[in-house]
């Protein structure tokens, strides 16, 4: 038995309301010398508030604060999620007087740090993505999908050439056909070819003039460079169309390879994936786009531009989009992004890319075998592997997931990209040193030996959490939230 990285505390909390006593107080007030009045807006249909003492509540919250399992705990493998250290100097700086509590109303005068913060900001990430124009605005990376096919569709109207549909390869994430159907355009599925990439003679053949654009992520969900991508930049432009990269996995080309070089027409980025600020949970992302300067015309208001040599907003815009979001984007997010790109510099950038592509080619060489590989071609940032090893056991994807929880470590992605049958997606990020990818190997292999001699361990996991295996779909569709009192 190798030796567990449990690292998360699992107690046995029990719910405030179990651990009520009557007469118990958190705080203790001096006798009332004031005639009492009814409180406004009190529920009275809520009986048994939980009575505690101060202490109780601080352990209470202070323990399950332990239960998240998050990138400050250990590893966090999620691939296409890019779970990356959020360094604490983003923080710092956000934080800083003027910045912290900078108001989005405040008049533009007086907001020349923040227009400056934006400018710059946006004049490193052309620089990083050989781009010519910018928006910050959009809050995610989905969002800023939208915003990009907007984008084609005006410029394609501007042209007098509206088309109708777009190609999307079936490795893409599934936020790219949600945004092409959205945007009012039909899908038509691409497919891969064996070595996981573009097919070629499918494109030559799909790529009619009829299809406005052809979405990419590159590289791709299954982790592999688009080694073709001169030759499909040039195929969809002859053509009349526009190439739009999802560029959420920039993590792997950063300082590298730049999308505006290889004839990328417009791009997101997911500042919380490769630019280090935080994300999960439905937190404040920031998906700025990128484009080539046909399409800048129609970039939502407001535009950053210069007035007298210093940074300004630009709302008279006759052919934008319009606005995709209030105010001016997630401005947390730019100030954090910023700070990790200066921190880094160049050379620390293009070393984050290396150290990213190294780690998962670590991981990838040291569990071949024991997982199958469905796709032989060099990785880039995440590796994919599938299930394949360990059906015949009985033993799915998921399951070696919810064993890698006893382990310690926060599962990878569960069968995701699509096109692979019991997919197993690993995106350890540069954070991860060597000893924590050993330990994470370690589990991944215990794992697979368990999937031989007791398939039962791992298919019944996780043995260790609090609550064990849910039945997912009545998890999904029916599930409990309240807890009642036993009376
Ligand atoms: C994460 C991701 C998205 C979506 O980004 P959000 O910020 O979560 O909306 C799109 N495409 C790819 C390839 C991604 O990994």
């Amino acid at each position: 038995m190798p030796t567990r990285a449990s690292r998360h505390i699992v107690q046995n909390e029990p719910l405030l309301f179990e651990v009520s006593a009557p007469g118990k107080q958190g705080c203790q007030l001096p006798p009332l010398d004031v005639p009492p009045v009814e409180l406004a807006g009190a529920r009275p249909e809520i009986t048994d508030f939980p009575e505690v003492s101060e202490l109780e509540v601080i352990r209470h919250f202070t323990r399950l604060s332990t239960w998240n399992y998050g990138v400050d705990t250990g590893i966090y493998p999620l691939g296409s999620c890019t779970m990356k250290y959020n360094p604490r100097i983003n923080e710092l700086v956000t934080r800083l007087d003027g910045l912290g509590d900078g108001h989005p109303l405040q008049p533009e005068a007086l907001s020349r740090g923040a227009l400056r913060i934006m400018d710059l900001l946006s004049r490193y990430l052309l620089e990083i993505t050989g781009m010519d124009a910018i928006t910050l605005q959009p809050a995610a990376g989905a969002q800023g999908e939208l915003t990009g096919i907007l984008l084609v569709r005006a410029a394609l109207a501007a042209r007098g050439d509206a088309r109708r549909k777009v190609l999307i390869p079936d490795s893409a994430h599934g936020t790219n056909p949600a945004t092409a159907a959205i945007a009012g355009y039909q899908v038509e599925n691409l497919k891969s070819n064996p070595a996981g990439t573009v097919d070629m003679a499918s494109l030559e053949r799909q790529m009619t003039a009829d299809v406005a654009a052809l979405m990419l992520t590159n590289p791709n969900t299954l982790g592999i460079f688009e080694a073709d991508i001169h030759r499909i930049a040039d195929l969809v432009h002859e053509r009349g169309g526009m190439l739009y990269m999802d560029g959420a996995n920039m993590n792997a080309l950063v300082g590298r390879s730049r999308p505006g070089d290889f004839g990328v027409d417009v791009m997101h980025l997911n500042l919380h994936k490769t630019f280090s600020t935080p994300h999960g949970g439905g937190g404040p992302g920031a998906g700025p786009v990128a484009v080539k300067r046909e399409l800048e015309p129609f970039l939502p208001i407001p535009v950053l531009t210069r007035r007298n040599g210093e940074p300004a907003l630009d709302y008279d815009r006759p052919r934008s989009i319009g606005r995709v979001r209030a105010f001016y984007g997630n401005f947390g997010m730019f100030t954090r992004a910023l700070a990790y790109i200066m921190a880094n510099g160049c050379d620390g950038l293009k070393q984050t890319t290396e150290d990213a592509v190294l780690n998962a080619n670590y991981v990838r060489k040291k569990l071949e075998g024991a997982y199958a590989l469905p796709y032989a071609t060099p990785s880039m940032h995440e590796v994919v592997f599938s299930d394949a090893n360990q059906t015949a056991q009985g033993v799915r994807t998921g399951d070696v997931a919810k064993r890698l929880i006893d382990y310690g470590f926060h599962p990878y992605t569960v069968s995701f990209p699509l096109v692979v049958r019991g997919a197993m997606m690993i995106e350890p990020t540069e954070s991860a040193s060597q000893a924590e990818l050993d330990e994470f190997v370690a589990a991944m292999l215990a794992i697979a030996e368990e999937a031989k001699t007791q398939p039962e361990l791992v298919t019944g996991a996780p043995h260790t959490t609090k609550i064990g295996r849910l039945d997912e779909v009545a998890a999904a569709r029916q599930p409990h939230l309240r807890w009642q009192p036993k009376r």
